[in-house]
């Protein structure tokens, strides 16, 4: 880009992460060039952001979102602007930045770029707007919940006056589209200090403006008591099911917008979650489970209980099935209807289920022989 005759430096988390030592994500690149400049100076890139300035380079392998220098401005209805405008310093674009952590910039040569001191504030641990916290929340007031997000990723804590002016803008979150949230509570979820990020949507007032969570303050509050970080964000939405127990768990996760996939795989892990509070893992509810969501009932169970997790056992014991699912059956339904002398129908179907149970359950070997003498003492042939 400097070669072209273009300013660029590194912004946002990536610096941010950088001085913290943590590893980095995504890796933002802004540049003083407009986006049909930037285009024109990389033989391969991709529109993903035009209207906003961005475009994404595909460099040696790697692929890098470079922004030209923009401000923001027309906040409308609390949301992020729908206009931008492009600008040509830099210190223009990291004034639209809403922490001060995250509006440093990194020229190549290393050298940072400061002009909000988030230096000290990396230094004190703090989270603290750019600028006046209560006019940067009601311009997007997503940034908001980023803010609990990052207490949350980071083990940081508010500034005094960043956190009085969420309590008192923390009505604008309705106005906060339900994919933004989610995507925010997703990165809370996952984040080392889970409990102190979720403390800060409790204190703070946002819970009633996050789906499913009004009125829910009391409940949180006890999920707070838990050591939370022994779980993966995955394992705490499903907490969040155990606690709240929604009639339709489904329907609840639905409300945040999961992708259906996600929604499936929790209201179904939610289910083998209640189901071995009554009884305990069979070798079969292990196979039927699988051992990703027999791992995170488990994971959810053991802390809710107050036992130690018994992950470990459970993998031995899935690893130990003979079979993992119903394709390793050493018998299809073609044999059977050879076996049979019969033409397919609804029986084939019950016939498998009850052979695979018995392999599973190790009363019969899973080989062809042995599972057509198993049917025959059966006087199932
Ligand atoms: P992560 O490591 O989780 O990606 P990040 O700080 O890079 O964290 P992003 O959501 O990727 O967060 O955003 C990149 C940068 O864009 C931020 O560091 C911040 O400077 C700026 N930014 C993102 N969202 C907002 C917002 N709603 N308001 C103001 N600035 C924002
Ligand atoms: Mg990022």
């Amino acid at each position: 880009m400097e070669k072209a005759g273009f300013d660029a430096y590194y912004v946002g988390g990536a610096v941010r992460d950088f001085l913290l030592n943590r590893p980095i994500g995504d890796v933002d690149i802004a540049t003083s060039a407009l986006p049909e400049e930037v285009k024109s100076v990389f033989p391969k890139t991709v529109d993903v952001g035009i209207e906003h300035g961005t475009v994404l380079v595909i460099w040696r392998g790697d692929g890098y979102e470079i922004t030209t220098f923009r401000t923001e401005s027309d906040y409308k209805d609390f949301r992020r602007p729908e206009k931008v405008a492009f600008v040509r310093t830099l210190e223009e674009d990291l004034k639209r930045r809403d922490f001060t952590i995250n509006a440093m910039a990194m020229d190549r040569h290393g050298a940072i770029i400061d002009p909000f001191d988030g230096k000290t504030a990396l230094q004190l641990r703090q989270i603290q707007t750019v600028g006046e916290a209560r006019e940067r929340f009601s311009e997007d007031a997503l940034r908001m919940m980023r803010a609990a997000r990052f207490v949350s990723q980071l083990g940081f804590q508010l500034h005094p006056k960043t956190e009085e002016a969420l309590s008192r803008c923390a009505h604008l979150l309705q106005h906060i589209a339900v994919e933004r949230k989610l995507m925010e509570m997703d990165k809370l979820l996952a984040g080392k200090e889970v409990t102190a990020g979720l403390r800060v949507l409790v204190n703070g007032g946002l819970l009633a403006y996050l789906p499913g969570l009004t009125g829910k303050e009391q409940l949180i509050d006890q999920m707070l008591s838990y050591d939370l970080s022994r779980l993966t964000a995955r394992q705490n939405w499903l907490f969040l099911l155990v606690l709240l127990a929604p009639d339709q768990p489904g329907d609840w996760l639905k409300e945040w917008r999961m992708p259906a996939k996600k929604i499936k795989y929790l209201a179904g892990t939610y289910e083998w979650f209640l189901k071995v509070q009554e009884v305990d893992w069979s070798a079969f509810s292990l196979y039927e489970a699988g051992i990703e969501r027999a791992a995170d009932a488990e994971a959810v169970s053991a802390l809710y209980a107050g036992r130690p997790p018994r992950a470990e056992e459970l993998k031995r014991q899935h690893e130990a099935l003979p079979i993992k699912n119903r394709k390793e059956l050493a018998i299809t339904g073609k044999e059977l209807k050879e076996w049979k002398h019969e033409t397919g129908g609804p029986w084939m179907k019950q016939y498998l289920e009850m052979i695979e149970r018995a392999v599973v359950q190790k009363k019969v070997e899973n080989r062809k022989d042995k599972i057509k003498e198993w049917l025959e003492a059966c006087n199932l042939l």
